[in-house]
């Protein structure tokens, strides 16, 4: 058997094209953005410049403000501050990693939950908790509309989630819960992990960890949904990997790389019923949800 591909860059085109729509229908002001960039790392950059894009093509504005790589946690602070005062702003989002001398946490604290549109203030934490509403971080959001559109049965369906950070995993298991499936948690503690993950009729990867999951790790038919983004950079890894796919080796003759995620493809798609494509697959959706929270958050706060 070969696993069914769950298309999520389709999804995501789907999520942006509805967005633009409302955004279009809204009239008066479009949505505002702001994203607030620290330093000068290559990787945030790229995924600053993707999620500005895809506002601009959304109809919503975006800016990016850069802060300098020594920037402290008071003068971040003061950034966030500015912007949750500021009535043409209805979207913050810091973009993250933060350089190790600024408190994260803090800053994400200090964010106005109303304009949190990555999800990530304790009280859109809590509210999730609840199973009430409130702004969703991007990444699991986007997985279980993948789910839901795909037509994926969530209610009584056993998950496992293989991570526990407050990003993907414990939002996603939060939302799998309150869409009444069954849900379990694994991490780096989690004893025999294979003979857990193997329970999932929907098994959730984001362990961050190249290739982790393999064949023995799943159950026959399962929907796989693999969150995790890794650089292959060697030709025969990249075999072992995706076996002989000619595109994947031109690639990284091409580019220097090409990408895989915490699933091993080649040994899992042999298994399971369906799987997320790296790239391709979640990580269109975390975009595509960004903008669909933009938009709530402007909604919420213009009362339109
Ligand atoms: P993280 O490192 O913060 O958390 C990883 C979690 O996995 C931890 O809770 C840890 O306990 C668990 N874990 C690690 N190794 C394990 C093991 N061997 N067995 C069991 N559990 C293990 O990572 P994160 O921020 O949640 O991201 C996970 C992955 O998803 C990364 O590869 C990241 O790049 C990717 N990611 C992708 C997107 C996207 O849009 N596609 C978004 C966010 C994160």
């Amino acid at each position: 058997m070969t696993a069914r591909v769950l298309d999520g860059r389709g999804v995501a085109q789907a999520i942006r094209a509805e967005v633009a729509a409302e955004v279009a229908a809204l009239g008066g002001r479009a949505p505002s953005l702001v994203v607030l960039l620290v330093g000068d790392e290559a990787a945030s950059a790229v995924y600053v410049r993707n999620k500005a894009k895809a506002a601009e093509q959304a109809g919503i504005r975006s800016r990016v403000t850069r802060l300098p790589g020594d920037t402290t946690t008071a003068d971040l602070l003061a950034a966030v501050a500015g912007l949750n005062r500021d009535p043409g702003t209805d979207a913050i989002l810091v973009q993250l990693p933060l350089p190790p001398q600024v408190d994260a946490v803090q800053i994400l604290e200090a964010v106005d939950p109303g304009k949190d549109v990555d999800g990530f203030h304790p009280l859109n934490v809590g509210r999730l908790a609840q199973g009430r509403t409130g702004f969703v971080p991007c990444t699991p959001a986007g997985i279980l509309e993948l789910l839901r559109r795909s037509g994926i049965p969530l209610a009584g369906a056993s998950a496992v989630v293989l991570g526990r950070s407050g990003i993907v995993g414990r939002p996603m298991a939060a939302l799998l819960l309150a869409a009444h499936a069954t849900v379990t948690v694994c991490h780096t503690r989690t004893r025999d992990l294979a003979q857990v993950t193997r329970g999932a009729e929907i098994l959730v990867a984001a362990a961050g960890r190249k290739a982790l999951v393999t064949e023995e790790h799943v159950r026959p038919c399962a929907v796989v949904i693999d969150v995790g983004i890794h650089r292959v950079e060697s030709e025969a890894e990249a075999i072992d990997l995706f076996g002989e796919d000619a595109g994947r080796l031109d690639e990284i003759r091409r580019k220097g790389a090409t990408l895989v995620g915490d699933v091993h493809p080649r040994r899992v798609r042999e298994v399971a019923g369906w799987l997320t494509p790296v790239p391709g697959g979640v990580g269109p959706l975390t975009i595509a949800m960004l903008l669909r929270n933009t938009l709530d958050a402007a909604r919420a706060r213009g009362g339109r």
